[in-house]
């Protein structure tokens, strides 16, 4: 982050502002939108400028500018035509400490301004920190079509109740959750049609029994596989409304970063053989802190009840009668087979998948092997990295034949995502050679000729089968 986005308090404040062309007067008209006290240095000032000045009690100070202008100024902006004038000003101003801006000279600003989309007192500064203009326009755009005007009534009537809400739901988490259920729910509809009184007095009798506010919930959520933009808009939003999260090592640290900033965060996460926490004592920290009254997510690689774990977290939960939600999420197998161009069912290759554990809770790869020679059935292995020797022996043993196709997805979905063909009897030789990372899928059957057709994403990285 280049620039981190704060919030002004100008009213009042003294600005100097040095030009007087259509790009000052743009300024102008933010600053003084926003209660500046304008000084504005110029030889020359359009007319539009300065009737603001004289409508908001700016002054004129005619001339050239000098260091001197600065005088009280707390802040200073210049949009001259002069590269040598805006470098001036910006020098004197930093040389002050004075934060400056010069208008679309970025490597002459210690602050930028936002583009702004206002629903006062709601306001929404978009930044690209100056690299693009363009695609701050295009998002600005979108989030106008997003924000109906009505948000700033909301956020005025949200800010109007807000000390008779703090006293009577004093902790700070059930009177968060209270709030997004009020912006969201049948007050916030009320307030945005425009019925207010009605919407006060819905909320007045919604405090008399906050109960059910206190209650803790656990949500066990599928966060993908790993690209952030494959989580679910259920487990997005539930993750924002938590008040810790748990998350382990194949959880995005993007997606960690989609929780609340004052959320805390634990991480509980396991590398192979190497248990940061183990299991029964996170299924207890589950339901410790949600009967302490939390909102806790539990954040889950792929799918919560794929290989995840996800029944025996919430067993617990159930035993003692907490409330939780698991939402499903997209799991490797989807995601590597999609991102991989190898559909794992088809026609003409595979009429159904298998999604197969590549080593067991006490390390061994064992299975009933002769289940899985069916050639028209796809073979997916989850953790199977270590055990790939074995399960290709065995397959082979047990009727799979040799020239099998069988592919190693490493790091589906995300920009790492690379692809390893082969078959069952070249497989272990090359993954010896290509030394992949985890986390890495291994998918087996027929399908996996149609790779090479139909990939399209990390084509680059593939070995040469
Ligand atoms: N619940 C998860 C699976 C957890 S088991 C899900 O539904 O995806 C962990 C195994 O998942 C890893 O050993 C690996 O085999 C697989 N895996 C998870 N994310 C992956 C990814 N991005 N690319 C390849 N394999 C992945």
């Amino acid at each position: 982050m280049d620039f981190l986005p704060v919030s002004l308090r100008l009213t009042g404040a003294r600005v100097l502002l040095v030009g007087g062309g259509q790009v000052a007067t743009r300024k102008a008209r933010l600053l003084i939108r926003a209660g500046a006290l304008l000084s504005v240095v110029a030889p020359a000032i359009n007319a539009e400028l300065e009737k603001l000045l004289a409508d908001a009690g700016g002054t004129w100070q005619r001339g050239e500018y000098s260091e001197d202008c600065i005088g009280e100024a707390v802040l200073v902006v210049a949009a001259t035509p002069s590269r040598a004038v805006n470098e001036r000003v910006y020098r004197d101003a930093s040389a002050r400490r004075l934060p400056v801006n010069v208008v679309d000279e970025p490597e002459l600003c210690t602050f930028i301004f936002p583009s702004i989309i206002e629903r006062s007192p709601l306001t929404i500064a978009v930044s690209s920190g100056g690299n693009s203009p363009v695609l701050v326009r295009l998002l600005r755009r979108k989030i106008e079509a997003m924000v109906p005007a009505a948000y700033g009534r909301l956020a005025l009537f949200a800010g109007r109740l807000r000390g008779l809400v703090k006293e009577a739901i004093p902790e700070e988490s059930p009177r968060r959750l209270f709030w997004e259920q009020t912006v969201e729910g049948a007050v916030g509809e009320l307030v945005l049609a425009g019925k207010e009184a009605q919407g006060r007095a819905l909320l007045t009798e919604q405090l008399r029994d906050t109960s059910a506010l206190h209650r803790g919930e656990v949500y066990l959520l599928g966060a993908g596989p790993g690209d952030p933009d494959l989580m679910t808009f259920k487990a997005q939003r539930l993750l924002q409304s938590a008040d810790i999260v748990l998350y382990d090592r194949l959880v995005a640290p993007a997606i960690v970063d989609m929780a609340r900033r004052d959320a805390r965060r634990i991480y509980v996460g396991k590398a192979r053989a190497d248990h940061a926490v183990p299991q029964d004592q996170i299924n207890q920290l589950l339901l410790t802190l949600a009967s302490e009254g939390k909102r806790v997510v539990r954040l889950k690689g792929g799918d919560p009840f794929i290989f995840g774990r996800g029944g025996e977290e919430i067993e617990l939960l159930a035993e003692n009668g907490i409330p939780f939600q698991v939402i499903p999420g997209i799991t490797a197998a989807s995601a590597a087979a999609c991102y991989a161009g190898i559909p794992l069912t088809h026609r003409d290759y595979a009429r159904s998948v298998r999604f197969v554990a590549g080593h067991l809770k006490d390390g061994t790869v064992d299975h009933n092997w002769s289940d899985f020679q069916s050639e028209s059935e796809t073979l997916v292995f989850y953790m199977g990295l270590v055990g790939l020797p074995v399960i290709c022996e065995q397959l082979q043993k047990h009727g799979r034949r040799s020239d099998t196709p069988a592919a190693l997805v490493e790091r589906a979905s995300t920009p790492e995502q690379r692809v390893i063909t082969g078959t069952l009897g070249t497989m272990v030789d090359i993954v010896q050679r290509e030394q992949p990372h985890a986390p890495t899928l291994i998918i087996v059957g027929e399908v996996v000729r149609l790779h090479e057709t139909l990939a399209w994403f990390g084509q680059e990285n593939d070995h040469p089968a």
